[in-house]
């Protein structure tokens, strides 16, 4: 049972078959839409399909976006726009941090993503068709966007005070010269707090607002995710976004906050660093000191 569409569409045979049910109930649904709502009316387990699609839609396109980045390394046309031209990551590093990630994606996120549609059902986020507009999506992504990144630039600095780096922080700045797939490489800890930025976010927007939609988290964690892993990238390119929007963040900001180890602790916006001066060229270390904390 599912309480997408009311329960008015029985599930068929095969997904196929459901998608032509869904059709005939509900003919002016766009087509996401459409196959949203056969989705969960096939699955019939309204817990199973959001935590299935949760945990497959954040790996495809985690690794999938992660890929063009292991791509573009392997072509030495691309090499004049390395930020660290002097660092490429090798083969066995790669294998090494996508073989750590995949470990704690199963250990340390399963658990949320399972749990995820139960806190959503209580919250009162919809699953139900037709999806928002785009222009409540936009408004509501735009302001996750935003309290993520203060989350992050608060959450972040506090990870290079002593201990919490040496203990948590350190996993993730093992690669000086950071590789998209290096963007979920940290410290099981880390992991959990920089996710309550991501997740934890709409959840306290559905409680104040009431007003959120599952797909509308799917976005947003899709956009969360690339911005996360271009950030890795090691890559700037004279089109990167933050030519077109200075404000954005990007691989120009946090590959610097790898090299120098100091400043620049934002994640999506550079607004914060500037306002309280934490970037890496009014920190960085002086000569003769070393470069690199460790
Ligand atoms: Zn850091
Ligand atoms: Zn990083």
């Amino acid at each position: 049972m599912t309480s997408v569409l009311n329960n008015a569409v029985t599930a068929g045979s095969t997904f196929s078959e459901t998608l032509a049910n869904v059709t005939g109930y509900a003919p002016d649904l766009n087509i996401v839409e459409k196959l949203w709502a056969s989705y969960y009316v096939y699955m019939a387990n309204d817990i199973l399909a959001t935590g299935l699609m949760l945990f497959i839609v954040h790996e495809v396109l985690y690794f999938g976006r992660s890929l063009p980045w292991i791509i573009i390394d392997c072509i030495p046309y691309f090499r004049k726009y390395k930020i660290q031209d002097t660092k490429e990551p090798d083969f066995k590093e790669q294998w090494a941090c996508m073989k750590s990630v995949l470990l704690s994606h199963f250990m340390v996120e399963a658990l949320p993503i399972w749990g995820f549609h139960p806190i959503c059902d209580y919250l009162g986020i919809q699953i139900d068709v037709p999806f928002p507009d785009l222009k409540t999506m936009a408004l509501h992504i735009a302001v996750f966007f935003v309290f993520e990144d203060a989350w992050h630039y608060w959450m972040h600095r506090g990870l290079h005070y002593g201990p919490f780096y040496k203990y948590i922080h350190k996993q993730h700045h093992r690669y000086a010269a950071p590789f998209g797939m290096a963007a979920e490489y940290a410290h099981p800890i880390e992991v959990a707090l920089l996710g309550v930025g991501t997740v934890g976010i709409p959840i306290f927007w559905v409680i104040a607002t009431k007003n959120l939609h599952m797909f509308t988290v799917y976005v947003w964690v899709t956009l969360r995710l690339f911005q996360a892993i271009d950030a890795h990238s090691g890559y700037e390119f004279p089109w990167s976004l933050h030519h077109f929007l200075p404000f954005w963040a990007g691989a120009d900001h946090h590959d610097d906050h790898h090299r120098y180890f100091l400043g620049n602790y934002a994640s999506s916006f550079r607004w914060w660093d500037a306002l309280l001066s934490t970037h890496p060229k009014t920190q960085r270390p002086k000569s003769g000191q070393k470069e690199k904390a460790n």
